[in-house]
């Protein structure tokens, strides 16, 4: 199946570490590995921890039903809860939890409101009341809890993770620039950070949480449980449009083609929301259940794969993208990247040929989104993983050139193979002196292939 799926258009996969077991994700990350051997196209890998997910206790009887208007309590007494108390083991909530607070149950399906807060439990009336059961989650937008955003679980997975060689790490529940920093450090370089936004206190310093990051997720499925429903396509717009500026891939995520768990078909809002994803400037957009858990998950993926690919060849997608293009990173490197994308629209190129060491050429020249694809050229499987989450940019590990002029012999033999470009046709090479050395671009050379 996950080679279905790749062969239906999937770049990345992602394993849920809220699910599963080690060895379930070892086996998982060997198949993708062996795909990306036998299909010779890198494939990235995005390991996404669990964080700080709060929980309440268990009920003696599995469920109870609580009524609007009631009083309920929270408190820290791990025996079997009941209509009128469960157990909640953090002690965090608890501390931060004033009156007014409120307490989100069940992804938002029911909510309380603190009246009285005491050391070791919380006074709380049901505000919109329901069915509650063993282990639901339990959402606090309010405040800013005093947790950090790595659990020993999530250290764990994260040690495993990284030893296993993952591209990508996805953070969960971010609330703060040093929760980015803290698993960057963990990191070391080993893979990217992803950072999914959603609470509010991260779109409270969104730059500053941005800036640590190397990709971010619009984690929508959590965020609309923490916002209410009429903020998040703002919220949406807004971190697409920060991570574009800055150049760093950003992922539009959960519920995208829901009804596609149960059915072939999307229904016409989900396929508008994909579209919307794309107008917006995402990099990437990304299926949970409906491939995780669905009955259709190769429908999903190339009713995603044609939704996103038809948006793309729109004329007002494309005057919109160009429009919304920021302006040119004040660095040499920055400058030959702009005029790339261009010279490629002016001379109707085939492609841009990147030469790119650490990746950041071929994420600057993703970031202006030139009419033709960027054929990234690395010598480091590893980067061309990573590359894999970015707009347009198909890599491919190759030698490193020596000079300018084995760069365009190698560019443009390589877009031959790949597919992009025939003879008589345009590409456009840029790489840097010395190659090989990361921040070096420099050179911009239109070529045609013979
Ligand atoms: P999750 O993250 O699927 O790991 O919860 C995405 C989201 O919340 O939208
Ligand atoms: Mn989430």
């Amino acid at each position: 199946m996950i080679e279905r799926l790749f062969r239906s258009g999937a770049d990345v996969f992602r394993l849920n570490f809220s699910h599963g077991s080690h060895e379930d994700h070892a086996a998982r990350i060997a198949i993708v590995r062996a795909l990306e051997k036998s299909s010779g196209r890198p494939i990235g890998i995005l390991a996404d921890v669990q964080g700080p997910k709060l929980r309440i206790g268990r009920f003696a009887g599995g469920r109870v039903h609580l009524g609007q208007g009631q009083e309920f309590r929270l408190d820290m007494d791990p025996s079997p809860g009941n209509a009128r108390r469960v157990q909640m083991p953090h002690r965090e909530i608890l501390a931060a939890a004033a009156p007014g607070t409120t307490l989100l149950l069940d992804d938002g399906k029911l909510r309380l409101r603190v009246a009285h807060s005491r050391c070791d439990h919380l006074l709380c009336e049901v505000m919109t009341g329901g069915a509650l059961s063993d282990r639901k989650g339990v959402n606090v937008p309010d405040i800013v809890l005093d947790i950090p955003a790595l659990t020993e679980k999530d250290r764990a997975d994260l040690g495993f993770a990284l030893e296993h060689g993952v591209d990508f790490v996805g953070l969960s529940f971010v609330q703060r620039p040093a929760d980015v920093a803290e698993a960057r450090e963990i990191a070391a370089g080993r893979a990217w950070i992803v950072a999914k936004i959603e609470k509010p206190q991260a779109l409270d310093q969104l730059d500053a949480v941005l800036d640590l990051a190397d990709a971010a997720m619009v984690a929508r499925g959590d965020l609309g449980v923490e916002l209410p429903p009429e903020e998040v396509p703002l919220a949406q717009k807004r971190i697409v449009r920060a991570m574009r500026a800055r150049g760093k891939p950003v992922i539009v995520a959960t519920q995208m083609l829901e009804s596609m768990i149960n059915a072939p078909a999307p229904t016409r809002a989900e396929a508008s929301d994909v579209a919307a994803a794309v107008f917006d400037g995402a990099d990437a957009v990304m299926l949970s259940a409906e491939t995780a858990a669905g009955q259709y998950p190769v429908e999903a993926v190339d009713m995603m794969d044609r939704i996103v690919t038809r948006m793309e060849r729109d004329e007002d997608w494309r005057h919109l993208t160009d429009a919304g293009r920021p302006g040119a990173e004040p660095s040499v490197s920055g400058a030959i990247a702009a005029a790339a994308c261009q010279v490629a629209r002016t001379v109707g190129a085939r492609a841009v040929v990147a030469f790119t060491t650490s990746g950041s050429t071929a994420l600057r020249v993703s970031r202006d989104r030139p009419v033709p694809p960027i054929m990234a050229l690395v010598t480091d499987t590893a980067v061309a993983r990573r590359l894999a989450l970015a707009w347009g940019v198909h890599a491919v590990v190759t030698e490193n050139a020596h000079g300018m002029s084995d760069a365009v012999i190698r560019g443009t033999k390589l877009a031959r193979e790949e597919g992009f470009a025939r003879a008589g046709e345009v590409i456009v090479v840029v790489g840097g002196i010395p190659f090989g050395q990361a921040g070096t671009t420099n050179s911009l050379r239109v070529v045609t292939v013979k």
